[in-house]
């Protein structure tokens, strides 16, 4: 049985670490924090808090959106959420996120602002490391992260009345302080620790969550490298028994390079569980091989699945789900090569920035599909909405549904998506803003604006003098203008330090 006492009554602070899994509490006084927005609409709860839905937010990592069966995709790697969504939810078809890359992604979801706004991000423009080629000597590094004026959804919600936890496994945001305001706990575990994690969740549902809770769970998988599923969860399961094929047998029949580069791979990996393989390797192969690597992607998505169907069963047998807001989604999507590129954090191509959205009202027992293109930092506002808090005026997300629950996505909604690319200014940085089914990119490579095709980015054309592409064009170069005027009123960038320990793996991943 779940234990839940009224939310009024927490646990004091603990705080607890090993060299696997960090934990730590920690409250931020409201007050203290609304001292610091003073030009700003200062958050205020009137909230009934024994209406208060339970929320739980479930976020696999680089999952993009056409790798869903409800959206019609042909294997099946995905039946506990397929159900569910099927059943239960609203399923939002084309939702984008606003950044190819987790941390500026994650971050929009905690503040409800643009990348370009909230600042906190990873490329070299905000992100420096110092390595003295003396081993010995001292090893500075440090991210530019949220900045202090920006209410967090987690404080929102806290200072609702929520129990609020944070339970994530990808170090690109573990390691950034900030991240962890107005949670009350904190568990971070690393990419490979996936079975730990989910045991973490489960402690955490059945012995800590008070009522009404909000927690955040980051989970890393289908995340590259795609090779944690040899078991790939805790039944064992391998590809060949989800897919019905043998992963090597799908590789000896490959022509060369891919069969000797998919090999290396593979068996590098099943030497070293450490190894984290490059993604450059894998950007070699031809189409052949790609789908190979998809097939291994999709094995993952499979085990994050199972961890999803893990949670959900709790839910429900504890009959909490009745009372519980349940949403699923990713922070980024993935490119196999797509576009030109492999892996994610590049231009907002529709693959890159195209993720599942679902969410599951309490009580929800129909379904209901959602065509509108939404912006998942829509769940900021959302969120505060459907909990009776106030929403931070600077705040750009839209909500997706009204206090009552009434869904509230119009037809002409604007969304945009933003990636750096490594470049110091925000206006420098590559936009994509979508309209209906219009999409206008403007990727400093490609030059001025241009409108591609929905999903077939590569065979781009000018834009047009059609009206409406000349409306988007000017709605692109008026919303650049607002985010960077935005950002100013927020002041100097904030920067926190991160571990060495934290870059390496971070080097190893892929993101530096
Ligand atoms: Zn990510």
């Amino acid at each position: 049985m779940l234990r839940y006492a009224p939310a009024s009554v927490r646990k004091p602070s603990v705080s607890h670490k090993d060299e696997d899994i960090q934990i730590t509490r920690r409250r931020f006084l409201a007050a203290g924090m609304a001292a610091s927005l003073s030009s700003f609409n200062i958050l205020v709860c009137n909230y009934e808090k024994d209406i208060l839905p339970n929320i739980l937010v479930f976020m696999p990592d680089s999952w993009r959106g056409d790798h869903v069966g409800v959206r019609g995709y042909g294997r099946p790697v995905c039946p506990e959420i397929d159900t569910f969504a099927s059943t239960s939810c609203y399923y939002f078809r084309n939702a984008y996120s606003q950044s190819t890359a987790t941390k500026q992604s994650v971050a929009s979801l905690f503040t409800g602002v643009m990348p370009s706004v909230h600042l906190a991000g990873l490329q070299p423009n905000t992100y420096t490391v110092s390595i003295d080629s003396d081993e010995q000597a001292d090893f500075t590094t440090r991210t530019q992260t949220i900045r202090s004026q920006f209410k967090t959804l987690a404080e929102c919600l806290s200072s609702c009345g929520y129990h609020t936890s944070w339970i994530s496994a990808n170090p690109v945001v573990n390691d950034a302080p900030t991240f962890e305001r107005g949670f009350d706990t904190v568990i971070t575990t690393g990419p490979e620790r996936k079975l730990e994690q989910m045991e973490e969740v489960d402690r955490w549902l059945s012995e800590s969550a008070q009522e009404p809770f909000f927690t955040f769970i980051h989970v890393y998988d289908p995340h590259f490298p795609y090779l944690e599923h040899f078991p790939y969860s805790a039944t064992g399961k391998c590809f060949g028994d989800l897919f019905g094929e043998d992963v090597f047998e799908l590789i000896d029949g490959l022509p060369q390079p891919d069969k000797t580069i998919l090999r290396l791979y593979l068996e590098a990996h099943k030497e070293s569980k450490d190894k984290y393989g490059n993604p450059l390797e894998l950007a070699q192969l031809s189409k052949q091989g790609l789908s190979v690597v998809q097939k291994l992607y999709d094995a993952e998505i499979r085990s994050v699945d199972e961890r999803f169907g893990r949670i959900l069963a709790r839910l429900k047998s504890t009959r909490v789900l009745d009372r519980t807001l349940v949403i699923v989604l990713s922070d980024h999507g993935q490119s196999f090569s797509d576009h030109g590129v492999f892996y994610h954090g590049h231009s907002p191509f529709y693959h890159q920035i195209h993720v599942p959205l679902l969410i599951h009202l309490p009580g929800q027992s129909a379904p209901t599909t959602v065509t509108h293109p939404v912006s998942t930092y829509d769940v900021f506002p959302t969120l505060l909405t459907l909990a009776r808090g106030s929403i931070p005026d600077y705040v750009q997300a839209q909500t997706l549904f009204s206090p009552t629950g009434q869904l509230s996505v119009s037809g002409d909604r604007i969304v945009m998506a933003e990636a750096d690319m490594r470049r110091l200014k925000p206006r420098e940085w590559d936009v994509t803003v979508i309209q209906a089914d219009t999409k206008v990119n403007e990727f400093q490579a490609l030059g001025a604006p241009c409108v591609h095709d929905d999903k077939d980015e590569d065979a781009k054309r000018p834009c047009s003098s059609d009206s409406g592409i000349r409306h988007m064009k000017t709605l692109l170069k008026q919303k650049k203008a607002e985010n960077v005027a935005l950002a100013k009123a927020f002041g100097e960038p904030e920067w926190v330090s991160i571990s060495k320990e934290t870059v390496d793996v971070l080097e190893a991943i892929g993101y530096l």
